[in-house]
């Protein structure tokens, strides 16, 4: 996987301070969406992933760069099959609708929008939406549902790409996206121009440094995350962007995925601004202490993960996983070897006939439960947890144990 060359950078990626301290290591690791055809030859990119904190502005990050090339051309995942997400993403849209007067005919832009399920959430209630997204399969899958979208990476410059009359935008979201970015606060920066500067809103979702070292979720630390916010933090890179931060408390937290920190600011000066919230705590996410402590304990995890993979090869058991996001591919390639996982199960074709990056686990359609069963299977997804438990009915009922990712970390 020549295709793939790492950089390192010095400076902290919101303050641009250079004291910056490690916590925590991770074995090398794969690219979270790297996934093979079954008969690929060739190693995999892995590399290890070192979380540093920034001892000036408390963000916690990585130090290196991987120039993905075509990768995020060639995105597949989607969670937008589940009912779960489909209901989380119709009261995403519900919500900013009511709680800040949008009216039909607003532009809603989402960035990074995958297959538009977001966007049509908003569509629905009468909006002008636009979607970016790189991914050449993805974009498609969009239009094919009526959902707008330019197979494109959002840069400067792009506010030139949205039709006239969509500008300003009422609302520019991004889901898991600004996380991913190389220099988040100077993207936010670039958001500004396409933004309705005294009514826009700017709607990000990330994944909550908070809950990942709370949870030991070793996992969501990835190549493809850069930043790993708390909203304290957040709101200091939003401030630094030209933003106010009004909402961290969106939707009640049974709504929304797992380790989602989901996050309202509004263009510095705009009649939102008025709802402004107070510096908030950072709390013990952003001191070199309790960081150092949070990482021992996460590699005090992954050995319990590899312990409980080699007790149940020991007595002969044949475990299976749930779950080819990046959770279950980033936990499969630090507590698995290759042959040691007998297959893992998702809902999604396109996942079907690959081997997960690093371990490879074949990704299987859940019927191969039926079919070439296991004795236990180990979910990944836990946000999904009851859905996968009530779908496994079958599996159970044959003497199949169904285990939570949180009851082995
Ligand atoms: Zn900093």
């Amino acid at each position: 996987m020549s295709d793939y060359q790492v950089s390192q950078i010095q400076a902290c990626r919101n303050c641009r301070s250079t004291h910056l301290q490690p916590y925590l290591t991770l074995p090398p690791m794969p690219l979270t969406d790297a996934f093979r055809k079954v008969d690929e030859k060739g190693g995999d990119f892995l590399y290890p992933i070192k979380i540093f904190l920034c001892e000036d502005c408390g963000l916690s990050q990585i130090l290196h760069n991987v120039s993905v090339g075509k990768y995020y051309e060639d995105y597949r995942y989607t969670s937008a099959g589940s009912k779960f997400f489909q209901a989380f993403m119709r009261s995403l849209a519900a919500e900013v609708w009511r709680r800040w007067d949008l009216s039909p005919g607003d532009s809603v832009i989402e960035i990074g929008s995958g297959d538009g399920a977001q966007l049509q959430c908003f569509q629905e209630l009468g909006a002008r939406v636009l979607g970016f997204e790189p991914s050449a399969v993805l974009t498609e899958v969009s239009r094919q549902a009526g959902v707008p979208a330019l197979k494109q990476l959002y840069t400067p410059g792009s506010e030139k790409d949205v039709p006239a009359d969509m500008m300003p935008a009422r609302v520019v979201l991004l889901t898991y996206t600004f996380d991913h970015l190389p220099d988040p606060t100077a993207f936010a920066r670039t958001v500004l121009p396409v933004l309705d500067r005294d009514r826009g809103l700017l709607v990000i979702e990330v994944h909550d440094l908070q809950k990942i070292l709370d949870r030991r979720e070793f996992c969501l630390f990835e190549h493809e995350h850069s930043v790993y916010p708390t909203s304290a933090t957040l709101q200091a890179m939003l401030d630094r962007s030209g933003f106010t931060l009004i909402e961290v408390g969106l939707l009640p937290e049974a709504e929304r995925r797992a380790n989602s920190l989901l996050v309202v600011a509004t263009p510095k000066g705009s009649q939102f601004s008025v709802q402004a919230l107070p510096p908030l705590d950072k709390g013990p996410y952003s001191t070199l202490d309790s960081c150092r402590h949070f990482g021992q304990e996460i590699e005090t995890s992954i050995a319990k993960l590899r312990a409980y993979v080699a007790d149940r090869r020991g007595k002969g058991l044949r475990v299976a996983g749930y779950g080819a996001g990046g959770r279950g591919v980033m936990t499969l390639a630090a507590m698995a070897q290759p042959g040691e996982i007998a297959y893992v199960c998702d809902q999604n074709p396109s996942f079907h006939g690959y081997l997960t990056p690093g371990a490879h686990v074949p990704v299987v359609a859940p019927a191969k439960l039926i079919e070439d069963s296991v004795d236990e299977i180990v979910v990944f997804s836990f946000g999904y947890f009851q859905e996968i438990w009530d779908s496994l009915a079958e599996f159970r009922s044959i003497g199949g144990r169904v285990i939570s990712l949180l009851d082995l970390l």
